[in-house]
């Protein structure tokens, strides 16, 4: 925004050095007028000489202040075009991003959407009381209400049961729910649990 206030800026300057380069012009065409008019006395001769040469070398010096007006324009130009170029480029890496993160909330919906109803399928399948167990302990525990028992481990919590635990679980009937010590979690056994 700065570059482009410093353009437009730079071309009102422009516009006011060429009037003046304008204004000193014309004056010095009526001037020449009347010297070419021949009714000029011997004093006013002099006098309108006299003028069109300051008039010549005022012309010279504005001339000089629209050239550099015109470059310091030029450059605002130049740099504006660059500076919008990036923010052009900039937009358009937003845009990008922003239809990435449209795309990957799109699957995650519909992920979560699947697997709602995968649940749904599963929790039919699963006796009620065990089921209000599950969700309390799920409530509790950071959204994990049942864990693998893997190798000797809880992996609700990362510790290793030890040998009474270990037997305790060993001795539970297939269809007993067992639950770890330390975190509470339901176990769920595996050929891997280590028992
Ligand atoms: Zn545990």
């Amino acid at each position: 925004m700065a570059a482009q206030t410093e353009e437009s800026d730079t071309a009102r300057e422009q516009t006011k050095a060429e009037q003046d380069v304008d204004q000193v012009r014309q004056r010095a065409v009526r001037d020449q007028q009347r010297l070419d008019s021949g009714a000029l006395g011997a004093k006013d001769l002099e006098n309108v000489q006299r003028e069109l040469a300051s008039l010549a070398k005022r012309q010279s010096d504005l001339e000089d202040v629209v050239l550099d007006v015109m470059e310091r324009r030029e450059a605002a130009q130049e740099r504006a075009a660059e500076l919008s170029g990036r923010v052009e480029a900039v937009q358009s890496e937003t845009a990008a991003a922003e239809a990435r993160k449209t795309e990957a909330l799109e699957a995650i919906d519909a992920e979560g959407f699947t697997v709602a109803k995968e649940r749904e399928v599963l929790a039919s399948a699963v006796p009620d009381d065990l089921i209000k167990l599950y969700d309390k302990l799920r409530a509790q525990g950071g959204g994990i209400g049942a864990a693998r028992l893997y190798q000797k481990r809880c992996e609700g919590c990362r510790l290793e049961l030890n040998i009474t635990e270990l037997n305790e679980v060993r001795a539970a009937p297939a269809n007993q729910v067992v639950r770890c010590e330390n975190c509470r979690r339901i176990l769920v056994r595996t050929a891997d649990s280590g028992l």
